[in-house]
Parts: C-alpha cells; sequence; structure tokens
C-alpha cells in the first residue's frame, strides 16, 4: 500500500500510543474522583493539557478540550454575540442552526470566514449570516476584500492557517495586523464592538512552527487526528479576549466549558504526538519537500494545482478532462490510496468549493487530485506511485479519447 492521504487520517504514531495505553488499563481512574489515584490522573491530564499549549507557546489554563477538531470550530463561534451585544449565544441556538440549517441571524453580518473554509466552520458561519471573505486564485486571502468588509459590526474574522484540500498557508500574522489597527480606530472612536480572530490550524501543526502570541490569534483550533495523535481529540485555544459559551453542559469539566468526563488516554496521546510533531518539524519538512520533488519531477501531463504558498506534504494534481473519481477507484486497485479532497466532501459526492473559489472549471475539479505525505512515505514510494499514476491516468486516457 502507498498511502497519500494524510491530510483524512494519521497513523497513531507508537511513543503516544505507548502514552496512552497505562491510561486504558491501570490508570483508569476519573479524574474527578476524590481519592489519590485519581488525583495523581486528573494531575496527569493537566499536565497533558500544559504539554499541548506549549507546542503553540501556550499555557493549559489557555486550552479547551474537545472531541476533535469540529467541535473546536463550533465552539469558537460562541464567542460571538448574537445581536452586537445584547445575548450571548446558547447551546440551543446552534443545534437549531446546526440540524436545521437555520439562519440564526438576518439584521447585518457579524463574522467573515474565508470562503474556502472546512465545512466544520463554513456551515456554522453560514447559519449564523457570516459574510465570506474572498480568495485569489492562489488559494491565499484576497487581504483587500477582509478590509472592505470589517464593518463596524463585524465581531469575529475565522481564517484557517492551512486549508485542507490545497494545503494553503494563510498570513495570519498580517491579518493579525489588519485587525490590530481596526481595533485602535474602533477605540479612538469609542465603540467597544469585540473584534476576534479565530483561525483552524487542524492541517498546520505537523509542520508550521505555531505560535499564538506570534501570529496574534484569539482562538486557535487544534486537531489530534492529524497529527498522529488518536482521533476524536481536539482542542481550542482562547486568548482572555475571547469569551465562550459551553455548547455541551453538565458537571462543569474544562472550567465549566466542555462537560463530560475528561478523555484522559485521549489526551495523554494528543500531548505525545504535538510534542514528537514539534521535534521533526524541520527534518519532515526537508523529507516532504524531497518526496514532492520527486512527485513533482516524474509524474505526466498534470497541471499543479497548488502551486504557491502551499505547505511541503500537499500536491494537488488537476488532469483536464480525466475523472479523477475514476483514477482513485483505479489507483485503489493498484494500491495507492489517494482523494479528490476533503473526505468529508468526497463522501457526499460533492463539487469541491475550495478548487471552485480558486477559479477551477467545473472541468478542472472533475479531474483533481489531493496527495497528501506524511510519516508513512518514503523516496521509493514516489516512484512507484509516479509511475502508477501515470499508468492508470495513460489508460483513462486512452479509454475517454476512445
Ligand atoms: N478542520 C480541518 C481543516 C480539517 O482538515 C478537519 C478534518 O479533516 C476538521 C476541521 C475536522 O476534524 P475532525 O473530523 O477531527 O473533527
Amino acid at each position: 500500500m502507498i498511502y497519500l492521504d494524510h491530510a483524512a487520517a494519521t497513523p497513531v504514531c507508537r511513543k503516544a500510543l505507548e502514552a496512552m495505553k497505562p491510561y486504558y488499563m491501570e490508570e483508569f481512574f476519573n479524574p474527578s474522583s476524590p481519592y489519590l489515584p485519581a488525583k495523581k490522573v486528573a494531575s496527569d491530564y493537566e499536565a497533558a493539557k500544559a504539554e499541548i499549549a506549549h507546542a503553540i507557546g501556550a499555557k493549559g489554563n489557555d486550552l479547551v478540550i474537545t472531541a476533535g477538531a469540529t467541535e473546536a470550530n463550533n465552539l469558537a463561534f460562541t464567542a460571538l454575540s448574537l445581536d452586537g451585544s445584547c445575548r450571548r449565544l446558547l447551546p440551543q441556538d446552534f443545534a437549531n442552526a446546526n440540524i436545521l440549517g437555520v439562519p440564526l441571524r438576518r439584521h447585518h453580518p457579524s463574522m467573515l470566514y474565508l470562503e474556502t473554509e472546512h465545512d466544520s466552520v463554513r456551515r456554522v458561519a453560514e447559519a449564523l449570516g457570516g459574510t465570506t471573505i474572498k480568495v485569489l486564485p492562489s488559494g491565499v486571502i484576497d487581504l483587500q476584500d477582509l478590509r472592505d468588509k470589517i464593518t463596524d459590526e463585524i465581531e469575529m474574522i475565522s481564517v484557517s492557517l492551512v486549508n485542507n484540500e490545497l494545503g494553503t498557508i494563510q498570513p495570519l500574522a498580517e491579518i493579525a495586523e489588519i485587525i490590530r489597527r481596526v481595533k485602535l480606530d474602533r477605540m479612538k472612536r469609542g465603540l467597544k464592538r469585540q473584534l476576534l480572530l479565530h483561525s483552524d490550524a487542524s492541517q498546520a501543526l505537523n509542520l508550521l512552527d505555531i505560535s499564538v502570541a506570534r501570529i496574534g490569534v484569539d482562538l486557535l483550533t487544534l486537531n489530534s487526528a492529524k497529527i498522529y495523535g488518536p482521533k476524536g481529540v481536539g482542542a481550542l485555544y482562547m486568548s482572555h479576549e475571547a469569551h465562550l459559551h459551553p455548547l455541551v453542559t453538565g458537571g462543569g469539566q474544562e472550567n465549566g466549558l466542555r462537560s463530560g468526563t475528561e478523555n484522559v488516554p485521549g489526551v495523554i496521546g494528543f500531548a505525545t504526538a504535538a510534542t514528537e510533531t514539534k521535534k521533526h518539524l524541520k527534518s519532515n519538512r526537508k523529507k516532504y519537500q524531497k518526496l514532492k520533488k520527486i512527485l513533482l519531477t516524474e509524474l505526466q501531463g498534470y497541471e499543479l494545482v497548488n502551486k504557491k504558498h502551499s505547505i511541503d506534504n500537499f500536491v494537488v494534481l488537476c488532469y483536464n478532462g480525466i475523472d479523477a473519481e475514476r483514477l482513485i477507484f483505479l489507483l485503489e486497485e493498484r494500491g495507492v490510496y489517494v482523494a479528490t479532497g476533503a473526505a468529508c466532501a468526497a463522501s457526499k459526492g460533492e463539487k469541491s468549493h475550495v478548487l471552485s473559489a480558486i477559479g477551477l472549471s467545473d472541468a478542472q475539479i472533475a479531474g483533481s487530485l489531493r496527495l497528501s505525505l506524511g510519516e508513512l512515505n518514503d523516496a521509493e514510494q514516489m516512484h512507484e506511485a509516479a509511475r502508477v499514476i501515470n499508468e492508470v491516468v495513460a489508460l483513462e486516457r486512452k479509454r475517454v479519447n476512445g
């Protein structure tokens, strides 16, 4: 098998798995229990949270642990107030919006989000009546469009650090600087409305050196499943400017922001994976640059979609006139696993909103493949993958052209 879909899922790294094991059996206690062994588990849990936070230059208390990035993204939007400043959003507002697709607000938009965001941002933002910010054909945010759209009503801006279909890295520090100026101007005019920057960094932590202070975000989503940690674990970083509202209420865990017995093994695994990832950032980047080069040199008859500002482990190829869904199927038969884009969108057979946003035609979108490299790959596999993809594409071209 040659697995080229690390953006969809990564295997749990051995160190993370080993670190998690004791918390399933010997150290199974509920961290909220009053006896000593449980208190030790609680303290290990807090230490693991601090370790995850350290990976982004934050403190354990700045994080809310969630059941994945989808929940963290949903939670981030609870920092919005419903009508400018009066009523805060309640869990049922979100539930209604998510389940029924009910727009929560119609009078004026109070949030902006990048048109290429993952559905876990896009769907909520749409339901909240948010306005999209355009991307340029490179997939990078159109900063002028952002400037034009930050009206006095805007309270939050959501821009992912790395796009999950293209691997595009967004200039968050520049966005934060624009926000800082708007805030200063608002202050001068006596306007008190908050202006928060949220970023979904699900696809970023494995290759980028993230520091929340340096990039200037108020809310940052992390995803264990994309960095060789366990699935179903994520975190939301929040600065003291962001005031969240729980989506899940109950026993009051996570400072009341996310009730439910803590997923201790998951968080231990997430922390180990985050530390491991951080240790190997530079060497991994170099490795993927080399592997990418092999692919781009040996593959034939493609157009590279993510030419600029892309993270090193993403290769998006367009084979005009070919059906990428068929390619995926034919490649799988030969042991090569690739994707057309976001796994969730692909499973619903939807056209990619990301590739549309960068101006690709329907035929180009239909012929696009996403290859995302990772720990399971080496140079030999790249030569083999290129050979197999070339062969399958040539067969398909022959079939299509009769
Ligand atoms: N955000 C981005 C950018 C992603 O790539 C993903 C997963 O593919 C998610 C959010 C959702 O993560 P999860 O399914 O772990 O909740």
